[in-house]
């Protein structure tokens, strides 16, 4: 372990090549006007061809939208002494869009490494680049160790997560479940602390709603002879807001934040000038609720509440879901749960402490697959933001910590 151990530190410099060479190489969802992860994948199966694994495939998913009209999603094995099951590391090649520019100090896509010679910035270097830094790190450790671990390691490198996984996770579940072993455990470090003292064993059920508003169009100047649609999704939207926070009240401290959360979010655009009264007016909603509340509770609510606005207003509400993950949790006694625990004492110093969070990351697949995954990684917990960091240290202690766990599984 400690010959090991010596190894990662001795790592730095190649972390820091892996975060700049994929910081460079923007794999942003087509979905959203990027090009995909293709020229990602590209560089980091290069990567990956210099280590001995014993399995080296993709499963990419078709898609005329993305660069080389695929969705890569590549999968490495690395053969254990019991090669029945797998210790699977999972992470996401794609990355979400800067965002507003003049808010970034450095470029997005151009990696900055700070002058304490460890803190780094640009768009994915936390999310989610230190997990495949790590993956990556992690396997060539045991590799180059010249012993095999007790189980397999696999790594999963995989596109779609930030945009839904329809062409990434959903997809090889789909086109190959065989790959998921019915032994098999997942750490996804796609969460965490600066601390690494989190341990994610369960995600609340993720509802993602599109209202649409119709009212009637014309003339800013004449409201009288129209239906103002943005007025009243604006109405709605408060209504929404504050009726789903006081309805579904319930906390509870294993989660953080310990409370469902109901937030409005994306606006579509509605007129292109000022003096036009939309007749139709579209925004969407972000909910996290507790495994206690069911999808149905919430939809009855959303329709008391649609209706208030309907009656208020004179227009039409309709709303849909565009997204509905529940998820099931790892228990706390599980063998991988003791084993990251015991992993976040001995490397990371720290008492570990085990959590529930809003969701949105591969566990809640896997859990429902019924497979334990633990979700965590050291991380200032900074994504999508602007001026996205992490520290080369960070990922150094993750792959510690995973060669720990993998090398105290029983
Ligand atoms: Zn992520």
């Amino acid at each position: 372990m400690e010959k090991m151990f010596n190894n990662i530190s001795k790592m730095k410099g190649y972390a820091l090549e892996l975060q700049k060479n994929m910081t460079c190489r923007p794999a942003i969802s087509p979905k959203v006007g990027g090009k995909g992860e293709y020229q990602k994948a590209l560089y980091l199966e290069g990567e990956l061809n210099k280590i001995k694994f014993d399995e080296l495939f993709h499963v990419d998913a078709p898609d005329d939208t993305a660069e080389g009209n695929i969705r890569p999603n590549i999968i490495a094995k690395y053969y254990g002494q019991d090669k029945s099951k797998t210790l699977w590391l999972m992470a996401h090649m794609d990355v979400v869009a800067a965002g507003d520019l003049s808010l970034w100090k450095t470029n997005p896509f151009e990696l900055t490494l700070d002058k304490d010679k460890d803190t780094i910035y640009g768009r994915g270097v936390e999310d989610n680049q230190q997990a495949v830094v790590a993956a990556i790190l992690t396997a060539k450790t045991i590799a180059e160790s010249g012993k095999r671990p007790p189980i397999n390691l696999g790594i999963m490198l995989l596109s779609d997560e930030e945009e839904g996984n329809e062409y990434g996770l959903e997809y090889l579940l789909k086109e190959r479940p065989d790959i998921f072993g019915k032994d098999d455990l997942f750490i996804i470090q796609d969460c965490g602390d600066p601390e690494g003292r989190e341990i994610e064993i369960a995600e609340k059920s993720t509802l993602w709603f599109k209202f649409t508003v119709t009212g009637k169009q014309c003339h800013a100047s004449i409201p009288n002879l129209g239906r103002n649609a943005a007025e009243a999704a604006a109405n709605l939207a408060v209504r929404l807001t504050e009726g789903l926070r006081n309805k579904f009240n319930k906390q509870d401290p294993l989660f953080s934040p310990d409370v469902s959360t109901f937030e409005l979010t994306k606006k579509e655009a509605n007129v292109p000038i000022v003096n036009i009264i939309p007749g139709t007016d579209v925004f969407y909603m972000d909910c996290r609720i507790f495994p206690c509340y069911s999808k149905e509770e919430v939809m009855e609510e959303i329709e008391k509440i649609a209706d208030t606005v309907e009656n208020d207003f004179k227009v039409k509400v309709t709303f849909e879901k565009v997204m509905n993950i529940s998820s099931k949790a790892t228990p706390q006694d599980s063998p991988l749960v003791k084993a990251y625990a015991e992993a976040v004492r001995a490397v990371n110093k720290v008492e570990p402490k085990i959590i529930g969070v809003g969701g949105g990351t591969f566990a809640a697949d896997i859990r429902n697959l019924g497979l334990p995954a633990v979700v965590g990684s050291k991380i200032y917990s900074n994504p999508h933001g602007p001026n996205e960091r992490t520290r080369l240290s960070f990922v150094l202690d993750d792959v510690k910590l995973i060669v720990y766990v993998l090398t105290h599984l029983k």
